[in-house]
């Protein structure tokens, strides 16, 4: 850069130290929870101005990142429309970094040194992707994370075309994900897990087990209970080195090991930030500082039942976050707190769905909870031969004394996502194996399990014989 370049660049910056722009909320992040606090708090307080500072201009689906690697096209195709809906809303958006926070004079100063400042701020600034300092040559070519920058992820479908083999390591949702969708792509996929199943958080041994035998059939090469010790490859990926000495050949490898709250500038701002690294929220998603929220993955999460503190990232609890914010900004306006995480996830493999809310059977025994589960595994249309058909498998979780149920697993056809809402609905408002039992269940041959063989009702019919003996 010339001389005469670098001053003028100066003077701009200077000009726009000088400059202020107002809005009485402000929110930092433009993904889920920034976006649906900034509609939900424009919405609630319409005579209030809005101003969204989000740091790419355009925006991916969190969720569909997965779906760019098989079953989409392209990334061009899991854009979020954040632009036109906080446009119509009546809501400015300007793409740019939030550097610092002011909270004594209640402004956020911009990477071109603008100020904007504000009565209400809510931070929304998510989550980025761990690897791990451990692991070593980690930072060879072809060795990716999976980060929400459309750039980045280009980028990685643009190296994985060139690619035979690939090691995804860790077997969550968006390991299990991405391992499905690379092998629709023709990559020849090893899934490495440390922990003796995959999906292990989320399902019980027997449900975890289903879908790894689906996902196996489906061509996808599974090692359990080994985890990573180390990449091999100096300048790029040859391989991977596992615990038990064991190696993996492989042209890349993809870290699906865990996010961690982005939180530098809450923390360089004087935020309270807890000892797990997310920003200190109380139910109202306030911070410790007066007129700052946070809501999303940056935010400190509470288990909806043990009502421990929890590192579950979800665009669902973002979400739920991000309305109890927006709704309550300027006084407590609806009496609606955030009751803690339950942890909702669904996901599908082909035509076969999965999903689960709440506690497992083993976490909630691991927990120190008297818990009795039942089982029923139907049909999700009746009769059975019915086109589309699927069997469908529920698990249900109750509190032993109370009956309150507190956790429910799901294997079925594509309606499995909508059936684990539903019993994170019936968490949520702790409902009990018997108002279960006398629930009105709307059913249709061509959409809906039998009303006489529904697995959710069947499921706590066993759990209250259970309970009677
Ligand atoms: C591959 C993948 C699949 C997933 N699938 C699911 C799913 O199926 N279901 C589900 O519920 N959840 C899913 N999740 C989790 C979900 O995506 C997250 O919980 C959700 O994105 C959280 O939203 P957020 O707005 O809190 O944070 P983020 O999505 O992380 O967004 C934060 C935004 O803030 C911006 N930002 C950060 N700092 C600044 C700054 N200083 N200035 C300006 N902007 C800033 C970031 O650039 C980013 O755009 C998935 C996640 C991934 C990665």
């Amino acid at each position: 850069m010339t001389e005469g370049l670098k001053k003028i660049k100066i003077e701009v910056k200077n000009k726009k130290q000088n400059q202020m722009r107002k809005a009485e909320v402000v929110i930092i992040g433009g993904s889920a929870a920034g976006m649906v606090a900034a509609l939900t708090g424009k919405s609630t307080w319409p005579e209030k101005s809005f101003i969204l500072v989000k740091k790419q201009k355009e925006m991916m689906v969190p969720c569909g990142i997965p779906y760019i690697f098989g079953t989409l096209e392209n990334s061009q195709q899991n854009i979020m429309p954040v632009d036109h809906m906080l446009e119509k809303a009546g809501i400015q958006s300007v793409v740019s970094t939030v550097t610092s926070i002011n909270k004594k004079e209640k402004t956020i100063q911009l990477a071109d040194g603008e100020n904007i400042s504000y009565d209400k701020l809510v931070i929304a600034t998510g989550s980025t992707p761990v690897k791990p300092r451990w692991l070593n040559n980690a930072d060879v070519e072809n060795v990716f994370v999976i980060p929400k920058d459309k750039p980045y992820l280009d980028s990685m479908i643009d190296k994985l075309s060139r690619c035979r083999k690939v090691a995804v390591i860790g077997a969550g949702f968006i390991g299990v994900e991405f391992s499905d969708e690379l092998n629709k792509r023709g990559l020849e996929v090893t899934l490495v897990e440390k922990l003796p199943n995959i999906l292990s958080m989320a399902f019980d041994v027997e449900l975890a087990s289903r879908i790894d035998s689906i996902l196996r059939d489906r061509g996808v090469k599974i090692v359990t209970n080994n985890g990573i010790r180390s990449i091999i490859g100096e300048k790029i990926v040859r391989g991977i080195l596992l615990e038990n000495g064991d190696t993996i050949d492989s042209d890349a490898v993809i870290l699906s090991m865990g996010y961690v709250p982005n939180t530098d500038l809450a923390r360089d701002s004087g935020i309270f930030i807890d000892e797990g690294g997310f920003i200190a929220v109380d139910e109202y998603m306030r911070t410790h500082e007066p007129d700052i929220f946070a809501v999303g993955d940056c935010a400190q999460k509470r288990d909806f039942v043990t009502r421990k503190r929890v590192p579950t990232m979800l665009a669902s609890t973002a979400c739920a976050e991000a309305r109890v914010a927006g709704i309550n900004l300027f006084n407590i306006n609806v009496v609606k707190t955030f009751s803690g995480t339950i942890g909702i996830y669904s996901t599908a493999i082909g035509n076969t769905g999965f999903g689960t809310a709440g506690l497992t059977e083993s976490r909630a025994i691991e927990e120190g909870i008297a818990i009795i589960s039942g089982a029923f595994e139907g049909v999700d249309r009746h009769p059975g031969n019915l086109p589309d058909a699927h069997k469908q498998l529920v698990k249900l979780i109750a509190a032993k004394y109370s009956g309150v149920i507190i956790g429910g697993e799901v294997i079925g056809g594509l309606s499995a996502g909508e059936l684990t809402n539903v019993i994170g609905l019936i968490i949520e408002n702790r409902m009990t194996v018997n108002s279960l039992l006398t629930s009105q269940i709307g059913t249709h041959p061509c959409l809906t399990a039998s009303p006489a063989g529904y697995p959710l009702i069947k499921a706590a019919e066993i759990i209250a014989a259970k309970m009677r003996q």
